[in-house]
This record gives C-alpha cells, structure tokens and sequence, in this order.
C-alpha cells in the first residue's frame, strides 16, 4: 500500500498578511523538514488541481461562493479576523482540490495521504470566519459521496478550534460522524462546540464535541481521547477517516491555552493510523491549524513519524495538566448525553 503527500507551490499564497497569524509558508516548511528527516521518502508526492466550481457548490451556496469572488477580485474581508487578498479564491480552490485528491487517492491504492493545506473547519456552507474560505473537507467529502459512491465519512478533528463550520454542514446528517476535540468554546473561538451539540434529526448522535479546560494536558487529554473516539470509531465502522491534526493544541501556540508537548502528537497519529487499519485503512490527513513555526512543524514532523509506525520521533518536558477533574466532568456529562446512540 502506498502513501501520497498532496503539494503544489502554490499551497504557499495562502498567504492572509505578514501581520497576521496564519503562516504562509507552511506547506514548504513542512515538506522541507519532512524530507531532511528523511520521512517525505516514504510518500509519493502528487501535485493537485483546484476544486472546480461544481465541486465547491456541494459544500456551499452560491450566494457565498459568489461573496467570495468578489472579494477575491477586489481585496476586503471576509469577517473581522479574515482579510481576503485578492486571488484568494484561485488558491483556497486548490486548498480544496488538495483535500479532494487526498481523498480520492485512498479509492485508488494509497492508504494514507496528507494534506498540508487542508482542514479549514470553521467555513460553514453560507459564510465563514476564522482565517477559513472553503471547508476543504465537506468538498472532498462530497466529492467521494458524488464520484465514488461512498456512505459512511469519519471526521476526526483534533484543532483546539472547534469545527464550527464542518458541525454546520453536517449537523443533521447520519452519514458523517464528526468528532471533534477542542478548547471549551467558553474560553476560545469559535465559541461553539459544546457537549450538549450532538446533531439534530436523523444526525442526532452522529455531532460528537468534547470541549476541554484551558490548561488540558497529555494525560487528560489522551484519556478524553481513548475513552470516547476508538468505541465510536469502531461501531460506525467508517469506509474513510479524514483526520483533521491541528497542532494548535501545543502549549507554545500563541492563539489557544491547551499544554500539549510534542509527543503527545507522535503518540494521536499513532492511534489514528491504528483505528484506520482496524476498519477502512483509508486516512486523510489534513494539517490544520498551528501558529508557532518552529513547533508546529515538528509537531506534523511527529505525527507523520506515528501515521508511518517510525520509531523516533520529538519529545520535551511534559507540561502540568491544569484541571483534570474538569475533563472527567465533561466526559461523564458526555457518556450521558450519548447513551442513546451508542456503547461507551
Ligand atoms: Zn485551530
């Protein structure tokens, strides 16, 4: 089986302003330091097109697609913490045709692909915010439901942003079971992913959030994680996983507060890639968010070191978890409030 890194020079336009956060380069940066570590040798590297116009109209309505053009055309902003720079459409279009083809190649020999420009969570199907134009991921999702016939999508979205916007397009739908871990919205953008929101109508049940303290590390955070995400992943049996990897969840990200060390990532690519061997062996990595360069790049250094079942990778000192009792309160609150639609 073989493994595919999605990339095109061009990933490195999304570019929103040298004084803003976001970083450009990344896509660069992160294939440069995977190949002088010697792990980009186990992928082949396969260039994407952009998502074409009917691609991104599966995931959002006209009236935005057509916002989003003309802001592209003329520059302005797309929310407050979003500007948009002129030809930003071009490039968030090959973002997503990025995810499109990361998903496609896993109907097609490869097992595992990455995306390093991937996982833009917070667009919802009629607007957007959070340095986000296209939810890259209902486009590749659809994409497969529209090209490959495909019924049962696993998101696994690990950001410390909740997926605000994935939630949004998918909330009532049964088809896509969207977990995602995140800093509680109390405390952090978007504000929304409660334990409470867990899907409506036919999709109840199938909107998992587990929002966790401001402090929340290694321990907590890996207990949230085995206790909820490899039962459910199990009894949905997914024919794909779409593994969202942020590494915002660092305790060095300048955006977020949660205090996870580099090995805790080695150690969530490791469970991933086991969980998608256990039932489709068909997993898509998009990197999402993560804001201090230096550590961010070794933090996707480390979880494609896990993805690949490599021995080494990164550690540093293990940060103190601030409130542990917190996160067991949730959990329990959680196990609660999903009883109904599953075995925990
Ligand atoms: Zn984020």
């Amino acid at each position: 089986m073989k493994n595919a890194f999605i990339y095109h020079e061009d990933f490195n336009k999304y570019d929103l302003g040298t004084d803003h956060p976001l970083i450009g380069d990344k896509p660069r940066n992160s294939l440069e330091y995977l190949k002088a570590n010697g792990l980009l040798s186990h992928f082949d590297v396969l260039t994407p097109t952009s998502a074409s116009y009917d691609d991104l109209l599966r995931a959002h309505t006209p009236e935005y697609l057509k916002h989003v053009r003309y802001l592209s055309i003329n520059g302005g902003y797309l929310s407050a913490d979003t500007p948009a720079p002129k030809g930003i459409f071009e490039v968030a279009s090959l973002a997503a045709g990025g995810s499109m083809l990361a998903a496609d190649k896993l109907f097609d020999g490869y097992h595992l692909t990455v995306n390093p420009l991937g996982g833009f969570h917070h667009a919802c199907r009629a607007s957007s915010s959070g340095f986000c134009f296209f939810n890259d991921i209902a486009v590749a999702i659809e994409y497969l439901r529209h090209k490959r016939k495909i019924k049962r999508f696993l998101i696994i979205d690990l950001d410390v942003h909740h997926g605000n916007g994935t939630q949004d397009i998918y909330f009532e739908d049964p088809s896509v079971l969207n977990i995602s871990m995140h800093q509680d919205g109390r405390t952090l953008y978007p504000g929304t992913g409660d334990v409470d929101a867990i899907g409506r109508g036919p999709g109840e049940g199938y909107t998992v959030n587990l929002p966790l303290p401001p402090g929340t590390a290694s321990a907590s955070y890996l207990k949230a994680f085995h206790e909820i995400i490899p039962p459910l992943v199990m009894q949905f049996s997914p024919e794909v996983i779409i593994y969202q990897s942020g590494v915002d969840t660092h305790h060095a990200d300048p955006l977020a507060d949660l205090n996870l060390p580099l090995q805790t990532y080695y150690m969530l690519a490791t469970q991933v890639a086991a969980l998608s061997r256990s039932t489709c062996s068909r997993l898509a990595v998009l990197f999402g968010g993560g804001y201090n360069s230096e550590s961010c790049i070794q933090a996707y250094s480390n979880i494609v070191s896990g993805l690949l079942g490599e021995k080494t990778f990164l550690s540093e000192p293990e940060p103190t978890d601030a409130d542990p009792s917190a996160v067991d309160t949730m959990l329990s609150d959680l196990k609660m409030r999903l009883a109904d639609y599953w075995e925990l």
